[in-house]
């Protein structure tokens, strides 16, 4: 048999099943099943007396006959009770479903294998639905000492197939191709990291021997399900760097030169100046650029772009920012008009309430070459704009982009524009390298000097009174003050009265005129919007009642207190994007996370790690081991992370030398043509053909 083999070749899998099973989980070859791991193992290797049992057993697996079989009428329906008895005493096993058929097929008083979770009620014990075996068909099989148990889904388990039936199906093929089951990896590898043989590990991740058997056949399949995922982009990486030509910015010249000498109003901190040697180096390789720039809120990522902005100016070419929103693409717009006053730059700002005839202009001016630099949305992806000569694109706030529109930027040119992709989320590495892994990556992990950092409290809603005292004395102090509340998809309305209950009160503890309140929440019109923020960043007003819409780069030195309501209700990532918005200025910094008295234990972890640190990347960290993977902003689409196996938070040190030994491999073996390799060549190529390929990245 063969592995590519549709799984209806296995011994009492109808078509039909092969369907089920197909839209269920996926399965639809051997190869697939023989892949299909199981999430826990059953040690059946304990046998119990009726007379052991305690309350507190779980999962039980006791030898005994049935002595008679019963049907109970009960309020809806039946349930089918048998006796069940060993030498030390007796017990009850109940169904409730498929009555009939279970009472025809149990045999009386012959002796059978029961395993199943034991219930507890009234002084005796039963065990419902229990999974059934004669003792003379035990003895037969090859006995697994642990029981791998498979996800499984409703639909699957009320048409009857069963965990036992599953493992019955895997059982069957291992035996059949158990001798074919090819080595993937080269001996090399195999050695270097003492791993098991493919076809040892599959046999022993299904039916393991031992616990340490298993632990070593997960560890060999760990290690090859992220070596090839590593592989692949590692060598996507690669073959960019090697193939796809990008523009040579080999001039540093008049303006660079002159903004840095004349205009940078700050000394850059090493870590800016490490991050634009990597830019530098990038640009003048003759490849294109794609870089992910991470740094926390406040780290002075805006200077960076805009150097290298100069760059591409310098070299001839424009430059492009995107930013998520309107009011960032305006901040971005206004910090470069302002850096670039007095020199010979044109700098524009294309967004969706531009008007036609201003947008006509910068049409043409983008296509004649006389603009330099557009700031903008998502408008900037429209057809109609082209550019005469992009040079270089960078993108703000990555998370809130799709890859297909990172990949729109670039058809705009002959050449790709090379990529800067700027984001203020740390991504934790082990992340970043399975989502990102075929983007370098630049790190600013450095906060300019001077900043102090956000002194960060919690509060229950019973402090409210304090927490306002305390706010009159900062404002009277010549500060401003943001008060966030949650906007969560699901709950819209109920939040928008919570904001508007907020706001009211809020009105009444700082009444005009002495107090000056903004309001902004998703449900205004933009320029509604645009004005309240307007107002705030000129100062006008104090307070800023607000939903997380100001979650993203607004940038508002003199504000110097964030409180946020409701506060358990918040990510991580989003509580530290939003504490990002204050401790900007020269003055000390407050956050203020306001809460209920009712906490959940996650919710206790991320307003504690929000007290205890303001290290975005140790809080990234944290983030990923409460949310998963899955749930951290923009991995959402990456296929990266559907992982059989391995698990990206937990076996991270797995991922580093897979991912190491993919870079030398391909380093001293670019195109695996070794013979040494060829069975690792034969997996990829295998692999790519298969429709497992996650889609571009950049
Ligand atoms: P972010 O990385 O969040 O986009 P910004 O680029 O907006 O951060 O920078 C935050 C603030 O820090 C800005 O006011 C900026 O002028 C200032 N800044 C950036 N780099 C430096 C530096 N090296 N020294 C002093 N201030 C800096
Ligand atoms: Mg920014």
């Amino acid at each position: 048999m063969n592995l590519d083999y549709p799984i209806t070749y296995i011994k009492g899998i109808s078509v039909q099943r092969a369907t089920l099973l197909y839209t269920e989980l996926g399965i639809k070859n051997c190869n697939d099943l023989l892949n299909f791991f199981p999430f826990r193992y059953i040690d059946k290797t304990q046998f119990y007396q009726i007379k052991e049992l305690q309350p507190n057993s779980s999962e039980v697996q006791i030898v005994g006959k049935i002595t008679h079989i019963k049907s109970v009428a009960q309020k809806r329906g039946s349930r089918l009770v048998a006796t069940f008895q060993d030498a030390s005493g007796s017990m009850e096993l109940v169904w409730f479903k498929g009555q009939k058929w279970i009472k025809d097929a149990l045999k009386i008083n012959t002796p059978y294998v029961v395993y199943g979770k034991l219930n507890h009620y009234n002084g005796s014990f039963s065990i419902p639905h229990p999974e059934m075996e004669l003792v003379s068909e035990y003895k037969k099989k090859l006995q697994s000492k642990m029981q791998p148990v498979y996800p499984s889904t409703e639909k699957l388990s009320n048409s009857g197939v069963s965990n036992k039936l599953m493992r019955g199906y895997i059982q069957n093929l291992l035996q059949q191709v158990y001798d074919s089951i090819e080595e993937s990896l080269s001996q090399e590898i195999i050695d270097d990291f003492k791993l098991i043989r493919k076809r040892e590990a599959l046999l022993n991740v299904h039916f393991p021997k031992s616990q340490e058997a298993l632990a070593k056949a997960q560890f060999r399949l760990k290690f090859e399900e992220l070596f090839f995922i590593q592989l692949q982009l590692v060598r996507k990486k690669l073959i960019n760097k090697t193939k796809i030509k990008g523009f040579v910015f080999d001039n540093v010249g008049e303006h660079f030169n002159h903004f840095y000498k004349n205009k940078l109003p700050f000394e850059l901190t090493n870590a800016q100046k490490r991050v634009l040697k990597e830019i530098r180096k990038d640009v003048g390789s003759g490849a294109q650029m794609n870089r992910l720039l991470q740094g926390d809120v406040g780290s002075g990522k805006t200077i960076v772009a805009l150097l290298s902005m100069l760059l591409a100016i310098d070299n001839g070419f424009q430059a492009t920012i995107m930013a998520p929103t309107e009011i960032l693409a305006n901040q971005h717009y206004v910090a470069v008009s302002e850096l670039l006053k007095g020199m010979n730059i044109s700098v524009d700002i294309l967004t969706g309430s531009v008007k036609t005839k201003k947008r006509r202009e910068i049409h043409t001016n983008l296509e004649d070459g006389s603009l330099h630099i557009l700031v903008g949305t998502h408008a900037l992806l429209e057809d109609k704009v082209q550019f005469k000569n992009l040079g270089i694109a960078i993108i703000d706030e990555q998370h809130r982009f799709g890859v297909k529109q990172r990949a729109k930027l670039w058809s705009k040119n002959t050449l790709p524009p090379h990529i800067l992709v700027m984001t203020a989320t740390p991504i934790p590495r082990t992340l970043a390298m399975s989502v990102y892994g075929d983007l370098d990556i630049s790190v600013i992990d450095e906060l300019p000097p001077g900043r102090k950092e956000v002194k960060t409290v919690h509060r229950f809603d019973s402090n409210r009174l304090s927490v306002f005292k305390f706010l009159k004395d900062e404002i009277a102090k010549g500060r401003q003050v943001y008060i966030v509340y949650p906007l969560i998809q699901e709950s819209e309305a109920m939040d928008y009265k919570d904001l508007m209950d907020g706001y009211e009160s809020i009105s009444r503890e700082f009444p005009s005129p002495k107090y000056q309140i903004s309001i902004v929440h998703g449900k205004m019109k933009p320029a509604d919007k645009d004005f309240e923020m307007q107002r705030f960043v000129k100062g006008e007003t104090q307070i800023m009642v607000a939903t997380t819409v100001i979650e993203v780069g607004v940038n508002v030195p003199n504000a110097s207190v964030m409180i946020i309501e409701s506060a358990e209700r918040f990510g991580l990532s989003q509580l530290h994007q939003l504490r990002g918005r204050v401790g900007r200025g020269s003055d000390q910094s407050y956050c203020i996370l306001l809460t209920s008295f009712k906490l959940s234990d996650d919710a206790k972890t991320r307003l504690k790690t929000m007290v205890d640190t303001a290290d975005g990347f140790k809080i990234a960290e944290v983030d990923l081991k409460l949310r998963g993977p899955g749930n951290i902003m923009g991995t959402q689409q990456s296929g990266v992370l559907n992982l059989k196996i391995a698990d990206i938070v937990k076996d991270s040190k797995v991922l580093v030398s897979a991912r190491n030994t993919a870079i030398s491999l391909l380093q001293e073996d670019p195109n695996l043509s070794k013979k040494e390799n060829l069975p690792i060549r034969n997996t990829f190529s295998k692999m790519s053909k298969s429709s497992k390929i996650w889609g571009n990245i950049s």
